[in-house]
């Protein structure tokens, strides 16, 4: 009987605690970058309390026929923010929403989009698709609700239900959006987007702008070599997945910053030193990155990434 009645009131906890909804995020000034292009530079940092986890860049491009959207957000609540942005410019219709990679703080804004309308097309990469059937989403929504303290909470997830790959591309109102994807670099799922008539290319989490971020599921050799691939594209507004919209300076930056810290793990490595050893001399390397958020959070573990990538390539 105790059981039953503990059962009862976990299942009534439970609904009060799903009840309960975040408040609604600030609006962010939506910033033009090219003609019919907009981004909200989202916060730089972690999900915290104080940003209701909003940390991305999401965008959105008014074309003749309606409105697409590139990654919305981290939460129901940032999506909702977005949209009211949009709003403040256009009343058409938002066609459909984009998605650059399987990380929650890019997209699990989309509920707000899904629910403003059951039909709207929401693209991803396959296996952004298939990390969210294997669970990657639901971790997300838990995280960010510990992380924020609950200020995302009525967070679902609602994921891509169009499939894209590398070459593909799609047209909205006479604008194209041109997918590109060269493997694993920030994460197995990235899709840079470019928009030729706007000059712009989407950069997902391939290149920050002055920040560093999680490599958990990167890799340093493909990153910089998608990076290198990006350079091919005809872009003059580069916009990177956390940090300001700016130019080919903060691709190079960035890249700089992967390639720097894999040669300097690589020489350390090769003089016989372990990861924990090396730490000091690396970051003295680095020391030009080391105003950089995320710096000092980061850079054990990038480390450790790189040395397993170099022990991996050496056979
Ligand atoms: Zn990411």
């Amino acid at each position: 009987m105790k059981r039953v009645f503990t059962l009862a009131a976990l299942l009534l906890g439970h609904a009060v605690f799903a009840a309960e909804r975040g408040p609604a995020v600030p609006d962010y000034p939506a910033e033009q970058v090219a003609p019919r292009t907009y981004v909200i530079h989202g916060p730089v940092g972690y999900p915290t309390a104080e940003n209701q986890g909003f940390m991305n860049n999401p965008a959105f491009v008014l074309t003749a026929d309606g409105v697409v959207v590139i990654d919305p957000g981290s939460s129901v609540q940032t999506g909702e923010m977005v949209l009211r942005q949009i709003r403040k410019l256009t009343g058409q219709k938002v066609l459909a929403v984009l998605n650059t990679h399987v990380h929650g703080d890019h997209w699990l804004g989309n509920q707000a989009f899904r629910d403003a309308d059951p039909a709207v097309a929401i693209y991803g990469h396959p296996n952004m698709i298939a990390g969210i059937e294997a669970g990657v989403g639901d971790s997300w929504v838990a995280n960010m609700d510990q992380l924020t303290a609950g200020a995302t909470r009525g967070t679902r997830v609602v994921g891509p239900n169009t499939a894209v790959q590398d070459g593909d591309s799609v047209s909205f109102g006479g604008i194209t959006f041109r997918f590109l994807h060269f493997g694993i670099a920030h994460s197995n799922s990235d899709l840079m987007i470019e928009v030729p008539q706007e000059q712009v290319l989407f950069l997902a989490d391939n290149a920050t702008n002055r920040r560093i971020i999680r490599m958990d599921d990167g890799r340093f050799s493909g990153n910089i070599a998608t990076l290198d691939a990006a350079t091919q594209v005809k872009a003059r507004v580069l916009v990177p997945g956390h940090g300001k919209t700016g130019d080919w300076t903060l691709v190079q930056a960035y890249r700089d910053y992967l390639a720097e810290l894999k040669a300097a793990v690589k020489t350390h490595y090769d003089a016989g030193l372990s990861d924990f050893e090396m730490k000091p001399q690396v970051a003295a390397a680095l020391a030009r990155f080391a105003d950089w958020p995320g710096f000092d959070d980061e850079l054990g573990k990038h480390i450790s990434l790189a040395l397993l990538e170099i022990e991996a390539e050496s056979f």
